[in-house]
């Protein structure tokens, strides 16, 4: 027989206990992030391992029938989803909380990075650094330098919340040189990096002879700089240039302008200026790097730190003893803030909008009479019209809009366009035209708006065929002009030339 204690150890107790789980591991959040999402595989776990025999299987779905206690088991035993330590921040030998100790450093939170690569510069481990400024003309738009100077690091210090070409000046400083040199860039930037040196035929696999530290920064967004360029001077009527700080905390993006003045915004109200790129990332605190530093997990005026590599280590020890930083352990409830905005990261690919095909199928109220322009409803409307294009030029996105594939359906009556978005960016106000050309004249033209064509989407359209045709012309034009132009010809559709066949109809 066992004893009340031996049974705790083989009883859910244990476990549950044993794991110290928050009430926000329920099934709650499981149902959120796992089963709402559609990336739940339906193997019937959470069902198996729930101790009060709460959930079923309905239609495929794990179902709550009971009261969840919110022990936290189910959602850790899900296949799905991302619990442990290493899957969430990656490896790590040491965390801290740090803070400069050199009065002239005003960083970003505890200045530490600013204070880890002065203490490298000024001993001579490093002869170059990648760092990032603003730029002096257009104010906010973040500039990669190379900095070889103490005054140079000074200069660099602060977030600037737009990607910065980092890996371009690196490539520039190996070429110029430099060997020994401080890498500072955002998880994507320290993913390039990582595998530029990992990567068989990566050119710092090949080119050995450089040393890099790659010191990397937490990132949970950056933004279009034209688009925070109209966030904040066309809608709130602040210039950038009278902007001192930009900071995110606690889901707010906040602003020091024109001197002590501040004021700060729901992060989700800039979200459609955040990168797209942002939308696919999971690694908030830059996993390859050497050392990771961020804000959150450390009170206000500090950085967090997670050394990674024994380099990284034996540096941040030395500058500390050097007096360039303070540094004490970061405590438990420190790392748990770590550990749920690095989940939240994780799960936004449960809920990225997924490539989607919307399909306007052009149905004539009178068989071979076309409507006249009209709005059609299939493409989900936005409230907001006025978007930055984000610097695309009209030309680039000529290059980037593209007819995917053109064919004849529906017994040859029809013909249908299939369009891609690839330039990485939303664009508004659209309107796509498709007409019938024969010689120099145009007929039964049909034409649609479209408010938002998300990156990547493809639109379809089915255009009734014309008897005898041999051409069509299609336009695609935003409110400043045409940015989209092509002849389909009839004979090019038939060969297939104009797109890979990808479906089946
Ligand atoms: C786009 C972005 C998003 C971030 N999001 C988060 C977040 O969600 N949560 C969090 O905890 N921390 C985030 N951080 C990190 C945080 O803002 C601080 O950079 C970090 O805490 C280090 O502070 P510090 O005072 O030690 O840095 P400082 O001593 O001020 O040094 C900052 C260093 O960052 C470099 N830098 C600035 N902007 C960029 C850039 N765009 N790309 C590459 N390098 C740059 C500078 O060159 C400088 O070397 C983000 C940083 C950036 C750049």
């Amino acid at each position: 027989m066992l004893n009340e204690e031996e049974k705790g150890y083989v009883s859910y107790t244990f476990p549950e206990r044993l794991l110290k789980v928050k009430k926000l591991e329920n099934f709650g959040r499981l149902n959120q992030e796992v089963i709402r999402s559609g990336v739940c595989t339906a193997c019937c776990t959470c069902v198996s391992v729930c101790p009060e025999k709460a959930l079923v299987m309905e239609d495929e779905t794990p179902k709550l029938v009971g009261k969840c206690s919110a022990c936290g088991i189910c959602y850790r035993a899900c296949p799905r989803t991302i619990t442990s330590l290493k899957s969430l921040i990656g490896d790590y030998i040491a965390a801290f909380v740090g803070k400069s100790a050199i009065d002239k450093v005003k960083g970003q939170d505890g200045g530490v990075v600013t204070s880890l690569l002065l203490y490298a510069m000024d001993h001579g481990l490093i002869d170059a650094a990648i760092v990032t400024q603003k730029d002096e003309r257009e104010p906010w738009k973040p500039v990669a330098k190379i900095a070889t100077s103490s005054e140079d690091i000074l200069k660099s210090s602060g977030s600037v919340y737009s990607h910065s070409r980092t890996v371009e000046a690196l490539v520039e400083a190996i070429d110029k040189g430099y060997r020994s040199i401080a890498f500072v860039g955002t998880p994507c930037n320290i993913d390039a990096v990582a595998k530029m040196q990992m990567q068989p035929f990566g050119l710092l696999h090949l080119f050995m002879k450089v040393k890099i530290l790659k010191v990397g920064l937490f990132c949970m967004d950056s933004f279009y700089h034209d688009g925070l360029k109209e966030f904040f001077e066309v809608k709130q009527g602040i210039p950038l240039s009278s902007i001192s700080k930009m900071s995110i905390s606690a889901g707010k993006f906040n602003i020091i302008y024109d001197g002590d003045k501040t004021a700060g915004w729901p992060v989700k109200d800039l979200d459609k200026y955040r990168s797209t790129s942002c939308h696919y990332c999971r690694d908030l605190t830059s996993e390859l790097a050497d050392i990771s530093v961020g804000s959150v997990g450390s009170p206000d005026g500090y950085s967090t730190i997670l050394v990674r590599s024994g380099v990284a280590n034996e540096l941040l020890e030395d500058a500390m003893e050097d007096g360039y930083l303070t540094l004490q352990p970061l405590d438990r409830d420190g790392l748990q803030k770590v550990l749920n905005l690095a989940r939240l990261k994780k799960v936004q690919m449960y809920t990225e909008r997924r490539r989607q095909t919307y399909v306007l199928k052009y149905v004539p109220t009178v068989a071979g009479v076309p409507e006249p322009l009209e709005r059609r409803g299939a493409i989900p409307l936005v409230e907001e019209k006025a978007e930055a294009k984000a610097g695309i030029t009209e030309r680039a996105l000529q290059k980037l809009l593209k007819v995917s594939d053109a064919r004849f359906v529906d017994g040859g009556t029809m013909l249908q366009i299939t369009l891609a978005n690839n330039s990485g960016k939303p664009i508004n106000d659209i309107k796509v035209r498709i007409a019938h050309l024969e010689d120099l004249f145009e007929s039964n033209a049909w034409e649609t708006e479209i408010e938002t064509w998300y990156p990547f989407d493809e639109l379809e359209f089915c255009y009734p065929r014309v008897k005898d045709d041999r051409e069509y012309l299609l336009t695609i034009s935003d409110r400043q002009g045409t940015i989209l132009s092509q002849k389909l010809s009839v004979k090019e559709i038939e060969g297939k030339k104009l797109g890979e066949s990808k479906k089946t109809e």
